[in-house]
């Protein structure tokens, strides 16, 4: 079948940035629930509607697009002796963000070390870049009632409870 509203997608995809660098390459297929329910960013999904199985896209989209603007507010400087052992760039750590009076946990990644400061980034990597993204389709299928009520897909791929 054709990618309608409601259809639940089965894609292949790589995300490329702004030079043209793989940043995620094809791994496990990515399943979603077409038609504007959150599941994929929506310049994708009108590129891909009416698309059938084999079909390919590609798609040039802007940060805004994309995975957002970098927030300056995401990134955070603090002493090195907070961190006991061994830090690298590119170290992931559990941290959490405050919206006035409650917190959500983050994950900050270390993108700067120095003597006595380490700098860390909660934004997403591809947070003010364009990318590509690039997908063919695998499957596509109708959604159950189930999945359209919850608003995304389920099953191997899609969402599980
Ligand atoms: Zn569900």
């Amino acid at each position: 079948m054709k990618i309608i509203r409601n259809a639940v997608v089965t894609l292949k995809y790589e995300i490329f940035d702004g030079e043209g660098n793989a940043v995620e390459r094809a791994g496990e297929p990515l399943v979603y629930l077409h038609g504007g329910h959150g599941g994929m960013f929506p310049r994708v999904e009108a590129e891909l509607e009416g698309k059938a199985p084999a079909d390919r896209i590609r798609v040039r989209l802007a940060p805004e697009d994309a995975f957002g603007p970098r927030d300056p507010e995401l990134v955070r400087r603090e002493p090195r002796s907070k961190f006991p052992g061994k830090i690298r760039v590119g170290m992931q750590f559990e941290g959490e963000m405050r919206h006035g009076d409650h917190a959500h946990p983050v994950v900050f990644r270390v993108v700067k070390l120095a003597e006595h400061e380490v700098t860390l980034d909660a934004n997403h990597p591809l947070a003010g870049q364009p990318i590509e993204f690039r997908a063919t389709v695998l499957d596509v299928r109708p959604a159950s009632p189930e999945e359209i009520a919850h608003g995304h897909a389920h099953g191997p791929g899609g969402h599980h409870h």
